[in-house]
């Protein structure tokens, strides 16, 4: 009773009128691709449905979103563009990447793609709309709220991060950005992890170097700061790391101007890293942490987050902000601290899709942290050689993937809404 009068208290913070537009009204770069449906015999294809835009939201680092009306079934969804795919063969890569990774996942505290709307004959391809789920909010914003986090809050947003990352890291995904806008979340408290502009399939070879482009500053891993050419999933548990405490603190836990200062301000809390913790680092940063002084230790200021920082918080909270990624907790194993046990009672009773209600009671699933059921395939990555080839796959791709399932979707360029979004 506990758990289900906590889920319907309002968090004040997840209005609709909370969707903004981070982003101020998008350049749509000249907004003349508007998808149009293929001209094909009526008898044989259902004539596109079309949709009207509500409003853009803008989430996304490498996109503009929309709120939409599905006129299928009349639900609300989230409507995401991306813009200038085929400007050139990395822009093509990665959105492939993205929009791949979002028609392969399969969980509830991850972002997946619902639909792909209809892409035009290929000459006028240009951009590409993917259909979401419509979250109202994010973590950021409710953090910058003034509205209440309770204990009971934060331990059920962080078992459904570590839940998502789980998945990703068990599928070979490192993401690469998380961050608290990146963590979309709704009126009941649900979580998803989005964004995958960044997100790479990890690298199983240390030789293999890895690029630098990495994770806004504030949440950005010691290893990648240190100029580290290889990194692992660890990277993402740290970040994790950080929202955790921000959650707590509600206030960001390493806000620092540069990269320089972001490693000095993690050694001040986590004193000096020994010679092994910096193994993998570039010879310019291990030189300046040993030209500093010597720092102590200082993580019992970690208590003074917050009246929610409780020995068991804490405890979790220092095996992810481990300096080596080596010797830090991975996501699974965080999933069994003991601090996560309510996180996940009260999500398995009221707020997943794995377990259902019974008059006699609850049935619970199996497995309340179920992996990815294979890796995520990277070989297009090296085969994509020209943004003409690549406009080919992503079309080809968006067709196999509609096949067989429900009324091909398109935007309706004639609706005022929209019009008035292009302008
Ligand atoms: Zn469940």
């Amino acid at each position: 009773n506990h758990i289900r009068h906590y889920l319907h208290s309002p968090l004040h913070v997840l209005h609709a009128r909370n969707i903004v537009n981070h982003n101020g009204i998008p350049c749509t770069g000249g907004g003349a691709a508007v998808p149009q449906p293929h001209s094909s015999p009526a008898s044989e294809v259902p004539s596109p449905a079309e949709m009207e835009p509500d409003r853009p939201i803008g989430y996304g680092a490498f996109g503009v979103v929309w709120s939409v009306t599905d006129p299928r079934d009349g639900r609300k969804v989230a409507l995401k563009k991306m813009p200038n795919v085929f400007q050139n063969l990395v822009s093509c890569k990665r959105v492939f990447r993205e929009l791949r990774m979002l028609c392969f996942f399969k969980h509830d505290n991850v972002l997946s793609a619902l639909d792909i709307l209809q892409p035009p004959q290929i000459d006028c391809f240009e951009e590409i709309y993917v259909i979401t789920e419509l979250m109202q909010s994010d973590l950021h914003k409710v953090i910058v709220s003034p509205q209440p986090l309770t204990t009971d809050h934060i331990k059920v947003f962080l078992y459904q991060i570590l839940r998502g990352l789980k998945y990703l890291h068990s599928a070979g995904i490192l993401h690469r950005d998380i961050k608290p806008g990146n963590l979309l979340v709704n009126s009941n408290c649900l979580l998803k992890i989005c964004d995958f502009g960044l997100a790479r399939v990890e690298e199983p070879d240390p030789s293999r170097h890895m690029t630098q482009e990495v994770v806004t500053q504030y949440y950005r891993a010691p290893e990648v700061l240190m100029g580290s050419r290889h990194y692992g999933s660890a990277i993402d548990v740290w970040s994790v790391g950080c929202i955790f405490a921000e959650l707590l603190g509600r206030r960001i836990l390493f806000q620092a101007q540069s990269p320089i200062q972001q490693l000095d301000l993690i050694t001040d809390l986590l004193g000096t890293p020994p010679l092994s913790a910096m193994a993998s680092a570039c010879e310019g940063a291990r030189a300046h942490i040993l030209r500093g002084p010597h720092k102590p230790p200082s993580l019992s200021v970690l208590y003074m987050l917050s009246d929610g920082a409780t020995h068991e918080a804490v405890h979790l909270l220092c095996r992810m902000l481990v300096f080596d990624p080596a010797k830090r907790i991975s996501g699974s194993d965080a999933l069994s601290h003991p601090y996560l046990d309510e996180g996940r009672l009260r999500y398995h009773t009221c707020m997943c899709q794995c377990c259902y209600s019974v008059p006699s009671g609850r049935v619970y699933t199996r497995d309340f942290e179920p992996p990815a059921d294979r890796n995520f395939s990277h070989s297009y990555d090296n085969s994509l050689l020209s943004v003409w080839q690549g406009k080919e796959l992503i079309h080809r791709f968006i067709t196999e993937h509609q096949q067989g399932k429900r009324v091909p979707l398109c935007i309706n360029p004639q609706s005022a809404a929209f019009k008035t979004f292009i302008r």
